[in-house]
């Protein structure tokens, strides 16, 4: 029933389905019950005509005292209705012939909308719904909250606006409801007052108040919660108890080789990690860590001594960056490092296709132990021998499907997790199940914390003579733009105007060089290859230096139109400097007269580098939706209803219930491998209650 195609409902032909399922992606009628509307208009305010005022949003009800085409060359139809109080005209200027047909003298109606005034009150293309007299009134396009939903163009033009949907709706809602079962005993919905399936898809897209919407959306919120939940639940309580136990023992002569042999000596915090690594690697079941620490704090090293403990245990190892440059960066220090100890390669989209095949051959035969790369690493096509450690560095910059695609290359896999960003509780227990967390706190000893100073534009031949004299030093320098070319639509600098001034007007004796994000791959490699050899004075560029690159050599970073950046983005810009020994500055460059946000966010930065703080800072300015990651990057959302900040509350109470349900399972084997066959990625996007039934069943 529930999947019957949409053209069981009147009036959508196979055309319309055809355009349902291109625009919307709704194929069954039970896809019209999930589709939500995007926002409520409150048409409930009815009004008499009399107290009509122009600019009101009004409901008003009356009988139908005259419908006429009007205007000359007749434009127009003016239908007027009375309510004994006055009269009000809706006017319609397109699909008259239409409308002239089904709005026939004395019939009572409802018009919704703005109220006009031009010769008469009047209320232009109002909604509309007609009263049978005697029964009751079951209006969907007036007098009551009104339900607007997502549309195209395309949509529009068959009859798909807002109204189109909500009358399509309302057939579906009124013929198939009652074949929707409920999946969630009364009892686990109490709690939370959360209503049944039935009410909630009706309520949905018709409630009578604002509270009942919020509680509709809330209960398919915890449809997708919940069985999100059950799902970690059970995979959880299948790998303690199934004697996939895993037996480690890891063979650390390599491990206590590298440690022996580094530059220097490792900070308390990240000796610690790095014994939370061990313990994670060496426990029986699969470690899910967050390593979290300030830009500079020395990620990479543990990382890297990671990497050696799994491969200790004879287990291959991925390490995905965001961006190409940051993983060539990686690849080269691993290189560098442990290059003699293990077999490493290099993965990006901008490997050649050969040389790709070729690597997939040889990562599926086990040849390599560690595959460093970009999301080229989540490609359908790699495959690795025997997958042991996972580690996503930077990982706010991933979408949820890109986590979760590389953690499905390796099932029993140990998952490290870097940032320098806190990662809000909600989104550790969804995406990741729960993420124990570590952190480093503490800086290298080595380091001074880098000077942060803010001038305006106007003293930027100080800040010149500054640059100079590092640079005689033999200091190198960052010099950061927000624009790569000069644009008509605002007037900012742009990274290859700087580029050509500074080049040739303002150090014509220094190695000036460009990078930006829309070079060729491998100009922007080699770029970066002359920068960390110290064959580049200054290097101009865009954000692309952003996260991660590290040359401890560059002492200097100019930021201009810093009011153009946000506030962990300028601290992560920040801390690309400050990596060596040598004392650091970060100079911020804006114009005299800024917003009063720009100009708190430049001061923060002065006064404080520590991340945590800004961190903080950042979140009160922003709001807390922009921290997510799935959000501001748009790889999809995790779920269809549920909010990852806002439903913290339903995500524990979910979690809760489902520990509790799991726990009672007796043949947990059976049971889990009916959700392994069924492919249920637990990322599924908008699991319905239909799912969930032949699931749960
Ligand atoms: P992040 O935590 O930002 O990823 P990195 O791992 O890139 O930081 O480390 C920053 C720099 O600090 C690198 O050049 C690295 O070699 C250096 N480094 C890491 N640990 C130490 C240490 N214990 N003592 C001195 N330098 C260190
Ligand atoms: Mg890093």
């Amino acid at each position: 029933m529930l999947d019957d195609p949409v053209t069981a409902v009147k009036g959508i032909g196979p055309k319309k389905a055809q355009l349902l399922r291109q625009e919307a992606g709704i194929e069954s009628v039970e896809d019209l019950l999930y589709y939500v509307p995007r926002k409520y208009v409150d048409r409930s305010s009815f009004k008499l005509i009399k107290d009509c005022f122009v600019n009101d949003v009004v409901s008003v009800s009356g009988t139908i005292s005259a419908a006429v085409v009007a205007g000359r060359r007749k434009k127009y139809l003016e239908v007027e209705i009375t309510d004994g109080t006055d009269t009000l005209a809706g006017v319609f200027f397109a699909g008259i012939r239409y409308f002239v047909k089904i709005f026939t003298v004395g019939e009572s109606v409802i018009f919704s909308g703005k109220i006009n005034f031009y010769k008469k009150k009047q209320i232009v293309h109002p909604d509309f719904d007609f009263i049978d007299e005697g029964s009751t009134v079951q209006s969907i396009n007036t007098g009551r909250i009104i339900p607007l939903y997502r549309s195209t163009e395309l949509l529009k033009s068959s009859g798909f606006d807002s109204r189109g949907f909500r009358r399509a709706v309302k057939i579906v809602l009124d013929r198939y409801l009652t074949h929707v079962e409920e999946t969630i005993p009364p009892e686990v919905l109490k709690p939370h007052s959360l209503p049944g399936i039935r009410e909630a898809l009706y309520a949905v897209h018709f409630p009578d108040s604002f509270e009942q919407a919020d509680a509709a959306r809330k209960r398919l919120a915890f449809n997708e919660i919940f069985f999100h939940q059950y799902y970690l639940s059970l995979s959880r309580r299948y790998a303690r108890e199934t004697g996939r136990k895993r037996q480690i023992t890891i063979d650390d002569a390599v491990y206590r080789r590298f440690i022996s042999s580094l530059p220097f000596t490792l900070t308390a915090d990240q000796g610690s990690a790095i014994d939370d690594i061990r313990n994670g690697i060496e426990s029986p079941y699969p470690m899910n860590r967050l390593l979290q620490g300030d830009v500079g704090s020395g990620k990479t090293i543990v990382a890297m001594a990671a990497v050696l403990l799994s491969c200790g245990r004879r287990k291959q190892s991925a390490f995905m960056a965001p961006t190409e440059i940051l993983a060539l960066q990686h690849y080269s220090y691993f290189k560098k490092i442990v290059g003699s100890y293990i077999r490493l390669i290099l993965l990006t989209g901008g490997t050649p296709r050969a040389e790709k095949i070729k690597a997939y051959e040889s990562i599926a035969s086990g040849e390599f132990d560690l595959v460093i790369g970009t999301h080229a690493l989540i490609q359908e096509e790699v495959r690795f021998k025997d997958l042991g450690l996972i580690i996503i560095d930077e990982q706010h910059r991933f979408g949820v499907e890109q986590r979760s695609a590389l953690r499905g290359k390796g099932e029993d896999a140990d998952l490290l997790v870097m940032s320098a960003t806190p990662i809000p509780r909600s989104l550790s227990l969804t995406l990741y199940g729960d993420l124990n967390v570590t952190s480093i706190r503490s800086m290298p000893l080595n380091r001074l914390p880098v000077k942060t100073m803010a001038f305006p534009e106007s003293r930027l031949s100080g800040v010149y003579n500054s640059l100079e004299k590092y640079l005689s030093q033999g200091r190198q320098a960052y010099y950061v733009l927000p624009l790569i070319e000069d644009s008509d639509k605002v007037d900012l600098k742009s990274a290859i105007q700087v580029y050509e001034d500074l080049k040739t007007r303002v150090f014509p004796g220094c190695r000036v060089e460009l990078l930006h994000g829309r070079m060729k791959q491998e100009d922007k490699d080699s770029v970066m290859k002359r920068f960390y050899g110290g064959d580049i004075d200054i290097l101009v560029c865009t954000t692309v230096i952003e996260v991660g690159i590290d040359v401890p050599n560059a002492t200097i970073i100019v930021v201009e139109h810093a009011e153009r950046f946000g506030l962990a983005q300028l601290h992560q810009l920040r801390g690309r400097v400050g990596r060596g020994t040598e004392q650091s500055f970060c100079i911020l460059i804006s114009p005299d007269d800024i917003s009063d946000e720009s100009s708190i966010r430049i001061k923060t930065l002065v006064s404080t580098n520590d991340g945590f703080t800004i961190a903080e800072e950042d979140l009160k300015q922003r709001g807390a939706g922009e921290l997510i990651g799935t959000k501001q990057h748009g790889h999809g959302a995790t779920f269809e209803f549920a909010d990852l900040l806002l439903d913290i509350d339903l995500i524990l109470y979910g979690r809760d219930v489902a520990e509790r349900l799991v726990a009672e399972i007796q043949n947990i084997a059976e049971i889990w491998e009916r959700f392994k066959n069924k492919k249920y990625s637990p990322l599924l996007a908008g699991i319905r209650n239909k799912k969930l039934l032949s699931i749960l069943s």
